[in-house]
Parts: structure tokens; C-alpha cells; sequence
């Protein structure tokens, strides 16, 4: 089955044999064992050139980055709200154009994970 997003963007339903072997995740109970160190001054995400963004027609960061951080302004432009990113590091690779710039945060800022 494909599933279809608002702008047309697809992607494949997984088969139902395979979901079955995966454990359930909600990733806002996840979320919340988090905790975030901001950097007020300085983002560690980026977008290179906002004409590349103009061109792309399905923008998939829309839709790919778990927590949101990426979504279309009222004036057109990709916003970035770089507080809530978790590092998971997708925005380095799935952006068809290369276009957004991505840093780790600086020392003592960012995400710490709580394991166990
Ligand atoms: S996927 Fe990349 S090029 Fe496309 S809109 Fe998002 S940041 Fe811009
Ligand atoms: S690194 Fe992950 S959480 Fe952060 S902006 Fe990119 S896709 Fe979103």
C-alpha cells in the first residue's frame, strides 16, 4: 500500500508480516525522557541557499525528521527550529540537494539521552 502526504510525496506502507516483528514505539513517550541544553545564540542546523528549497518540489524534510524541526513559513521559506532537534543525524543524508548545513551543537549544549 502507498500512502500518500499532502503534497503528494510517497512513501510505502511496510507489509504486515514485517510490522508485526517490530516493537511498538511512541516517540512522544520517548521524547519526554529527554533533555535539551539550548544554545540561544548560535543553531547548529541550517539552510544553505532557500532558492534550492524554492525548486524542490517535494521537500521531504517536511517529513522525515521525527521531531518536526523542519516546517514551510508563510512566506515560503523552510523554517528550521533547530531547539527541538534530537541528532538523530537524517537531515545530513536525506535532503535530495545537500542543502542543509548540520553541526553538532557546541560543548555542553544539545541533547543528552537517558538510557535505562
Ligand atoms: S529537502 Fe532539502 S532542498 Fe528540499 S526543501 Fe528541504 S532542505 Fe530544502
Ligand atoms: S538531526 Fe534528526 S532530529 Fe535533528 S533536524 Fe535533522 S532529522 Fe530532525
Amino acid at each position: 500500500m502507498v500512502m500518500k502526504t499532502g503534497d503528494g510525496f510517497q512513501a510505502k506502507e511496510l507489509p504486515q508480516d514485517l510490522k508485526a516483528t517490530l516493537p511498538q514505539v511512541y516517540v512522544d513517550d520517548m521524547l519526554v525522557t529527554l533533555k535539551y541544553f539550548i544554545d540561544e545564540e548560535k543553531s547548529h542546523l541550517w539552510i544553505k541557499d532557500h532558492d534550492v528549497c524554492a525548486r524542490c518540489q517535494h521537500k521531504p524534510c517536511l517529513y522525515f525528521c521525527p521531531v518536526g524541526v523542519y516546517t514551510l513559513g508563510q512566506d515560503g521559506k523552510i523554517q528550521v527550529a533547530y531547539q527541538s532537534c534530537v541528532e538523530c543525524g537524517s537531515c545530513r543524508v536525506a535532503c535530495p540537494y545537500h542543502n542543509i548545513g548540520w553541526i553538532l551543537p557546541r560543548g555542553g549544549f544539545g541533547v543528552a539521552y537517558k538510557f535505562g
